[in-house]
């Protein structure tokens, strides 16, 4: 049985379809990659994963289980967690409060606590007691990261980890990811960076304008490939 479904997922914004049929499967402990360009839909993907657009149930399955129509706190509570784009921190908290937050916000056993975050991201325990905004981009991403690992997720979304960081803070962030895989996490990464996304990932799939348009094993995959799944020419 797959850790995650999508099933013929579509998705609107109004009257305005945005995903037109997505079928994903995740593995438990895979790492998989979703690749396309703006607009292609990995945002609104990942929202109808998190529940924060809500779907026929029988569009997202968990474990086998439909939970497309379920809340965004429902879903958090069977262990999907999300590291959203842009990180939003809680400006006014310390690190360490940030970090606390998601582990109130799903109480569960496993290898995330406050001091294996730290030794996943040491910096963070220097800055354990700063506010969020005192911190560079890159480690107000660490946090990001580490929040929702405290709830101890069996799979963790990213969406855009490494967008606005510089290459050095890109790599720290990359390095954490099979840590967070050897604590038993599935892995799905929203990407633009897609040298990034295939050194990571296990598969990769491509969107184009709401559609899959690649799936494919990431060390197998061809340049050619992905450039006419990406921009839909061959
Ligand atoms: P990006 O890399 O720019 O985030 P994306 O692949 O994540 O792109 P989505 O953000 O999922 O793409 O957008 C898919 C389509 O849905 C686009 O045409 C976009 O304009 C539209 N869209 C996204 N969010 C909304 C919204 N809140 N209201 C209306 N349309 C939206």
């Amino acid at each position: 049985m797959m850790l995650l479904e999508t099933r013929a997922l579509t998705a609107n914004y109004g009257q305005f379809r945005a995903l037109f049929g997505v079928d994903i499967t995740v593995a438990a402990g895979e790492c998989v990659a979703i690749i396309g360009a703006n607009g292609a839909g990995k945002s609104t993907l990942m929202r109808s994963i998190t529940g924060v657009i809500r779907n026929e149930a029988a569009m997202v399955l968990h474990r086998g289980e439909p939970i497309g129509a379920l809340s965004s706190a429902e879903i958090m509570k069977r262990g999907i967690a999300m590291v959203p784009e842009g990180r939003r921190l809680f400006a006014s908290l310390s690190v360490e409060e940030n970090l606390l937050i998601g582990g109130q916000a799903r109480k569960a056993p496993g290898p995330w606590s406050l001091e294996a975050v730290y030794d996943l991201f040491p910096i963070l325990r220097e800055r354990r007691k700063n506010p969020g905004t005192a911190l560079s981009g890159g480690q107000q991403q660490m946090v990001a990261i580490g929040r929702a690992l405290m709830s101890n997720p069996d799979l963790l979304l990213c969406d855009e980890i490494s967008l606005g960081l510089a290459p050095v803070v890109i790599r720290d962030i990359y390095a954490a990811l099979p840590k967070v895989r050897e604590g038993g996490a599935a892995i799905v990464l929203v990407e633009q960076d897609i040298g990034k996304a295939l050194a990571v990932a296990d598969r990769v799939y491509c969107m184009m304008e709401g559609r899959v348009t690649l799936v494919a094993k990431a060390a197998e995959v061809t340049r050619e490939e992905i450039h006419s799944a990406y921009f839909g020419v061959a």
